[in-house]
């Protein structure tokens, strides 16, 4: 899928790198963030600076390490000075990222900010559904919102709280089969909100 990426001249943000994701595709947890930095440019990996770092320490912080978990971003190249993605951005990454997850077929999806929240879940308020466990309706995995990490370097989130939430990743995990392999060969039934 990588090359079909770098293949696809009608993709946005072109020649930035394209930092398509890593981790385990066997994972259980899928971590969305919004789109590669400076950093992450430079080194073509997601979540490899400040917040990414930070990142790596709450993973690790409910004893999992990265390479047990996916880590990617809705839209996969960097916008110019870090500006949000446009939602036209966005738009453009989507088949991607839906074949992203339907190749993973993760339990959780934990969104890393309200971009990535909101692709799954429109209507959500990031201060008001961040650290609630929400069903997909037709789909194989739940949705668990988290703050940016970049929030929580600013000061607006406390770490302690941030912690809390990525206990709640584990509480999510509960209760739900995983049949990665077997899926990998089909389809996902439904894509939610897609
Ligand atoms: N912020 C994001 O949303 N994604 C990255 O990969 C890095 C920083």
């Amino acid at each position: 899928m990588r090359g079909e990426i770098l293949a696809d001249s009608t993709l946005p943000l072109r020649p930035a790198n394209l930092v398509f994701g890593e981790g385990d595709i066997d994972c259980s947890v899928l971590f969305i963030g919004e789109a590669p930095g400076a950093e992450e440019d430079k080194l073509v990996r997601p979540f490899v600076g400040r917040s990414g770092k930070l990142l790596d320490k709450m993973i690790e912080s409910v004893g999992w390490k990265r390479e047990q978990v996916y880590i990617t971003n809705i839209v996969k190249r960097r916008p110019p000075d870090n500006r949000d993605p446009l939602p036209t951005e966005i738009e453009a990454y989507k088949p991607y990222l839906a074949k992203q997850i339907e190749i993973i077929n993760p339990k959780v999806i934990a969104t890393l900010g309200r971009f990535s929240m909101n692709y799954f879940l429109p209507e959500a308020k990031i201060t008001r559904d961040q650290n609630k466990i929400f069903e997909v309706k037709n789909s194989t995995y739940k949705i668990l919102p988290l703050f940016h990490p970049a929030a929580v370097l600013r000061g607006t989130v406390p770490v302690s709280e941030y912690e809390v939430s990525f206990k709640k990743l584990k509480q999510a995990l509960v209760g739900v089969s995983h049949s990665a392999k077997a899926s990998r060969d089909g389809l996902v039934p439904g894509w939610g909100p897609f």
